[in-house]
């Protein structure tokens, strides 16, 4: 997080290898974050550990152009690495704050990857500054790494529950010193974190996704407010001393997250399918063709379309060399952005009254655009359907949402949306509906992008 800036979240996919046989663990992270691209493309960093010595390389861009064909891989050596991939909209991106970060404390080498935001970190910053501490980057992640080298004397899980008793918000962690690889996900587990295994390595991931392509066994997900220690005698969990609620981001499942990916039991391909099944009848509308917008509205475009019996066509086309849309920084670039990227395909639109089904409206300039290109591809009719509720709020936990008065659902009601974006008619779904598509208690998730109601403080001056 970049607090240093109106624009602070950021999404981020960590990795932390752990090899028993003792070969280099870094060409494993560097498959994992291959994986986790999706989670950012801003920068991405190795850190690997041979025996208490960090190699850490990271840079600028997309995994493949900081180790271009893997180039540099080979250099870090050491049976335990860790890894990460990073994605801020704030002014500053810069270098020095690409992951994993690396310290020398006492002699001792100590590197750290971090998903997610601390909210408080502007008060815990100031007070270790007026000690004298002296920071090297504007990332809330240097104030954990801190927060941990002073403590690790008393040993590492000491030394977490420590600080966690200080930082409040989102963490999944990975961190590697001495012969040890240690996992920590937030109390409220707001980001997430899986441990993987096969026969000669332990691997942890945000996303199970990461596990499957290196051929890892999914053990299970790591628990909110546990602590995993890896080390040559295996696995060992502990947990933080404070207890709080289950809060998953449930827009990991609405749009972040890979289909292909399974968080805290819940298959994120199955959620969105769901989602546009109960779309469909909680808001029906009659059609020629649903379509989704790639890749994010597919699944949900495709149940929409079981469920209302309404055939479901590949309408759009994605140019697959293309980054996300919001990575483009001003709104001009980003309404360019969304023509560049996406193709309607005129011998499946023609003529047809069309329901396109997107994961989530937010700004509404992706959905105004879409419907443009689609009407002009000759849609007789266009219904745009979100298989998310209203995006009111802006998220403090690591998604990068947009402050309110960019909100479109925080500023404009149903009917002004669907005249700004020019469809036909515009329908979201309930909240009440997105839960019950992921089959949980809905307690169990972080909804404050869609109801306010964050689970923790979230103090004034952040
Ligand atoms: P818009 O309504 O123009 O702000 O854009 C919504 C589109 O952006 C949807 O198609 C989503 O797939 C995508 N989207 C939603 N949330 C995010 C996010 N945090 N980062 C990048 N893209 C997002």
């Amino acid at each position: 997080m970049e607090y240093m800036n109106d624009k602070f979240n950021e999404e981020c996919g960590v990795v932390g290898v752990y090899k028993k046989d003792n070969k280099d663990a870094s060409k494993f992270v560097y498959y994992c974050l291959y994986a986790l691209q999706h989670r950012g493309q801003e920068s991405a960093g190795i850190a690997s550990n041979q025996c208490g010595e960090i190699n850490n390389k990271k840079g600028m861009g997309l995994l493949n152009e900081v180790f271009a064909n893997g180039n540099g891989v080979d250099a870090l050596k050491g049976n335990i690495a860790i890894g990460h991939v990073r994605y801020t909209t704030a002014g500053e991106s810069q270098l020095k704050n690409a992951q994993p970060l690396d310290v020398l404390y006492k002699g001792q080498q100590i590197a750290l990857a971090h998903n997610g935001n601390i909210v408080n970190v502007k008060n815990i910053k100031g007070i270790l500054e007026d000690s004298g501490v002296v920071f090297n980057t504007t990332s809330d992640t240097e104030v954990i790494l801190n927060l941990f080298a002073r403590n690790i004397k008393y040993g590492e899980v000491f030394a977490i529950r420590e600080l966690c008793q200080l930082i409040s918000g989102s963490y999944a962690l990975v961190i590697t010193f001495g012969n040890k690889l240690v996992a920590v996900r937030d109390i409220n587990g707001f980001r997430p974190l899986c441990i993987g295994e096969n026969n000669r390595s332990y691997v942890v991931a945000s996303e199970s996704c990461a596990l499957d392509a290196i051929g890892a066994n999914f053990v299970r997900d790591v628990e909110p407010g546990e602590i995993l220690v890896i080390d040559e005698e295996g696995v060992h969990s502990h947990r933080i001393d404070t207890s709080a609620e289950r809060k998953m981001c449930i827009f990991e499942y609405v749009y972040f997250a890979r289909p292909d990916s399974t968080l805290d039991g819940i298959n994120v391909y199955t959620s969105r399918y769901n989602a546009g099944r109960i779309m469909a009848r909680e808001i029906p509308i009659e059609a020629d063709i649903v379509i989704g917008v790639p890749d994010s509205g597919i699944p949900a475009a495709i149940g929409y379309s079981k469920e209302s019996g309404i055939p479901y066509g590949m309408g759009l086309i994605k140019n697959k060399y293309i980054g996300r849309t919001f990575i483009q920084p001003s709104q001009k670039m980003r309404e360019e952005g969304v023509a560049i990227k996406l193709n309607p395909l005129k011998e499946v639109i023609e003529g047809k009254r069309v329901i396109i089904i997107d994961d989530s409206i937010v700004r509404g300039t992706t959905s105004q655009k879409l419907v443009e290109i689609i009407r002009k591809a000759g849609a007789k009719e266009v219904h745009l359907r979100a298989a998310s509720p209203p995006v009111i709020s802006g998220c403090y936990f690591g998604v990068d949402t947009p402050s309110k008065e960019h909100l479109i659902a925080a500023n404009l009601t149903l009917q002004e949306i669907t005249q700004t974006i020019g469809a036909d008619s515009v329908g979201y779904i309930t909240l009440q509906g997105l839960v019950e598509a992921m089959g949980r208690d809905g307690n169990d998730f972080c909804k404050a992008c869609f109801d306010e109601k964050y689970p923790v403080t979230i103090p004034r001056n952040i």
